[in-house]
C-alpha cells in the first residue's frame, strides 16, 4: 500500500499526467519502486474507444480498451498507486528545481502540486470523420482508426480510407499491400499531388483514388455509404479507415519549451526525457508508433529512469 500521500506543499518524486495505458503503466512501476507519486487523469483515454484489441499480447481472445484500463488501474492500485481524476491545466518550473502543476480537480476545486519530475502521458485525440454517431460506428467496427491495430480483422473486405496528402495515401497503401485488394482512397475534395513514385505505389496496389468531395457519409446497415458530388456516385464499403490524423496533447510540454517535431509529438532521449530536464514523456505524445505496447514500454523506461535519477529518498528512506 502507499506509505502516504503527498500534500500540496510537499514535492512528489513524480507527477504523472494522464491515466491511459502509458500513465497507468508508470503508476505500477512507481508504486513498486515505492516512490511518492500521483497520477492525475482527465479520463479521455484513446484506448477507451477500442471495441476489442487483438494485438495486445496475453489476450488470445482479444480484450476491450475499457477492460485494459480497468485492469491496469486495479493492478497499480493493488500496490497503493494514487490515481485521481482531474486536469493539469498548467505546468511551471519551480524555484529550486522541479515543477509546479496547476490542477483542476472538478467542482471548482483547484490545487497546485509540486513534483521533482513530471511524466507527460496525455495521449492524443482522433480527428473524427464527419459521420453521424461516430462512437456507434467505431463500436461496430465500421469506422476504424488504426490498420496496424485491427487491419487483420478487416482482411479481404471492401475498404475506404479517408485522408489527405501522403498520410492518406500511405495508409491506403499499407492496407492494400497487407490486407485487401479492394481499397479506395477518398481525399474528400482535396487534390492529391502524387510524385511518380507514389503514383506507382497506388497503381501497383490497384488503389482507386476519388478526389471528388463527399457530400454524405453515413452508416447503412452493416456498411458505410459515401455519396460523391459530380456524378453523385453512391459508394458502399465494409469498413472505413480514417487517416485524418491526431491532435497530440502536448500543450503542457510545448509551453515549457520542449522540442517537438512537425507532427506535434515531443522528442525524447533514450530514457524518455524530453529536452526539458526533469520532464519525461510516454505513449502517444512521443514521436513514433502509437500502440499500447509501445506506450507501456515508454512508461517503463521513463519510470525506471526517474527512479534511478531521483535525488529524493524513496518513501521508506525518509
Ligand atoms: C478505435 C481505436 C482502436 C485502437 N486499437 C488499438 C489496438 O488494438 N492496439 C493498440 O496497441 N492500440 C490501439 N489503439 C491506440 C491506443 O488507444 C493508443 O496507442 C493508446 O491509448 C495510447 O496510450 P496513452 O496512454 O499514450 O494515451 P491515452 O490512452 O490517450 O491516455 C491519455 C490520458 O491522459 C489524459 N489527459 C490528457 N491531458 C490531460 C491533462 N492535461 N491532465 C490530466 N489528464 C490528461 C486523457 O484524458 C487520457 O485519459 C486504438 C485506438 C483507437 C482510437
Amino acid at each position: 500500500m502507499s506509505r502516504r500521500r503527498a500534500g500540496t506543499d510537499e514535492a512528489l518524486d513524480c507527477l504523472v499526467v494522464g491515466g491511459g495505458p502509458a500513465g497507468l503503466t508508470a503508476a505500477l512501476y512507481f508504486a513498486r519502486f515505492r516512490r511518492r507519486f500521483r497520477v492525475i487523469d482527465a479520463g479521455a483515454s484513446r484506448a477507451a474507444w477500442i471495441p476489442t484489441s487483438h494485438n495486445v499480447p496475453f489476450f488470445a481472445e482479444g480484450i476491450s480498451g475499457p477492460e485494459i484500463l480497468r485492469r491496469q488501474r486495479e493492478t497499480a492500485e493493488r500496490y497503493g498507486a494514487d490515481i485521481v481524476s482531474g486536469t493539469v491545466t498548467g505546468l511551471q518550473r519551480r524555484d529550486g528545481g522541479g515543477f509546479v502543476a496547476s490542477v483542476d480537480a472538478g467542482a471548482g476545486a483547484n490545487m497546485d502540486i509540486g513534483a521533482r519530475h513530471v511524466l507527460l502521458a496525455t495521449g492524443a485525440a482522433d480527428i473524427e470523420p464527419q459521420l453521424p454517431d461516430v462512437p456507434d460506428a467505431v463500436q461496430r467496427g465500421l469506422v476504424r482508426y488504426c490498420p496496424i491495430c485491427d487491419g487483420y480483422e478487416s482482411r479481404d473486405l471492401k475498404i475506404a480510407v479517408i485522408g489527405h496528402g501522403s498520410a492518406g495515401l500511405g495508409e491506403a497503401v499499407f492496407v492494400a499491400r497487407t490486407y485487401s485488394d479492394n481499397v479506395t482512397l477518398l481525399t474528400l475534395g482535396s487534390s492529391l499531388e502524387l510524385s511518380p513514385e507514389e503514383r506507382g505505389h497506388a497503381e501497383r496496389h490497384r488503389i482507386r483514388i476519388i478526389e471528388a468531395p463527399i457530400t454524405a457519409l453515413e452508416t447503412a446497415g452493416n456498411r458505410i455509404a459515401a455519396m460523391t458530388t459530380g456524378g453523385g456516385e453512391a459508394l458502399q464499403f465494409d469498413v472505413l479507415y480514417s487517416a485524418l490524423g491526431l491532435r497530440y496533447r502536448t500543450d503542457l510540454a510545448v509551453a515549457l519549451g520542449a522540442a517537438h517535431d512537425p507532427t506535434g509529438t515531443v522528442i525524447v532521449d533514450d530514457h524518455c526525457q524530453t529536452t526539458v530536464k526533469g520532464l519525461y514523456a510516454a505513449g502517444a505524445v512521443v514521436r513514433g508508433l502509437d500502440q499500447i505496447v509501445i506506450a507501456m514500454g515508454h512508461a517503463a523506461v521513463a519510470a525506471t529512469a526517474i527512479h534511478n535519477r531521483c535525488e529524493l529518498p524513496t518513501v521508506d528512506e525518509n
